[in-house]
């Protein structure tokens, strides 16, 4: 079958690889009908993800019919559609009962390699699917695949990252950041009730979607964010504020976009990035800090019916559709800033 596969820094291609094969009891196989290039794959498009082997496939946000069942599994058949969790959960240790699947005994995330867990991804034509009767979560007919692609990983991160950093009604919450991840928490942030949400980014066809979407667009190349949004809000500053991009420049924005007594939630992905200010001054200011990992196996349900409603329409950020043997380009356009969210379809 054909897969996108990491070869070293700067280097992805679509391969021949083996089909995969049921291994246990709880696998399911699922044919991808839609997988997505997500902002975390660019950190491994880079090499800036140890203990990554040559030749892993990649892709965590995925969705699929199912092609074969494992002897354990109870609750799906082969032809259901599907949509995958972006990390693999049990569903029966204390950890998944009480709701905090990220710390699974079990857990692995598709597509990252040795570090999370060695699991094949689901950029390719097939992929193995291990505790599916938990992974999967089958998807309403009438809903498209574009529609529940993003429930597994962005959207669930989103919302995720709205509910755990408290928004209120009538906050004023700042968002750094309109890429996906960012795009969707506009969206989300609005159902706890905001009153206005700011959306800050670099690109115009970004800060237009944006205010499509709801928000108020802040351009950084007009002057300081933080001065922009204390002219918007008549000298305000965010009660909450949602960083999802996870460079040093954006968590220093982020903290000076808060007021006294703010949330600043960190939703891009950090990896050696010093805090902006020291403890002291956080505690002067009172801030609350809130690190944000997405939960879709809490959130799904909720997601789907929002999506079914049509109050949610995360497709809407899908900006190019292209065959998985086209992805490496997809990547180099995502990578590039030339595209928004790249999606790959069976040839
Ligand atoms: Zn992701
Ligand atoms: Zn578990």
């Amino acid at each position: 079958m054909k897969a996108l596969c990491w070869f070293g820094p700067g280097d992805v291609r679509v391969v021949e690889v083996p089909k995969p094969t049921l291994q246990a009891g709880g696998d399911v196989i699922l044919r991808v009908t839609r997988a997505a290039v997500c902002g975390s794959d660019l950190h491994l498009l880079h090499g800036k993800i140890p203990k990554l082997a040559p030749g892993t496939v990649l892709g965590h946000e995925f969705v699929g019919v199912v092609e074969e069942v494992g002897l354990a599994v109870s609750g799906l058949q082969v032809g259901q559609r599907c949509a995958a969790a972006m990390f693999v959960a049990c569903g029966r240790c204390l950890q998944c009962w009480s709701g905090q699947h990220p710390r699974c005994s079990e857990y692995a995330m598709f597509g990252m390699g040795d570090l999370m867990g060695g699991l094949a991804g689901g950029q390719a034509e097939y992929v193995r699917v291990p505790l599916a009767d938990m992974t999967l979560c089958p998807i309403p007919d009438a809903m498209s695949d574009d529609a529940a692609l993003f429930t597994g990983d962005i959207l669930a991160t989103a919302y995720t990252a709205c509910l755990q950093s408290g928004i209120r009604p009538g906050d004023l919450v700042a968002v750094v950041g309109a890429g996906p991840v960012g795009l969707l928490t506009v969206s989300c942030a609005q159902l706890f009730g905001a009153a206005r949400v700011f959306a800050v980014d670099p690109i115009s066809e970004r800060r237009e979607i944006a205010r499509q979407l709801g928000a108020v667009p802040i351009d950084p190349a007009q002057g300081d964010p933080a001065a922009s949004l204390r002219q918007l809000t008549g000298g305000s500053r965010a009660d909450v504020v949602i960083e999802a991009v996870g460079n040093r420049e954006t968590l220093e924005l982020a903290w000076r976009l808060g007021a006294t007594g703010a949330t600043v939630a960190l939703v891009g992905i950090l990896v050696d990035e010093p805090w902006p200010q020291s403890a002291g001054q956080a505690w002067m200011r009172n801030l609350t800090i809130r690190t944000v990992i997405g939960q879709p196996y809490r959130h799904r349900q909720t997601l789907f019916r929002l999506i079914e409603s049509g109050v949610l329409q995360p497709q809407s950020i899908i900006s190019q559709s292209v065959p998985l043997s086209q992805a490496a380009e997809a990547y180099a356009a995502m990578d590039a800033r030339r595209t928004l969210k790249a999606v790959l379809r069976p040839d």
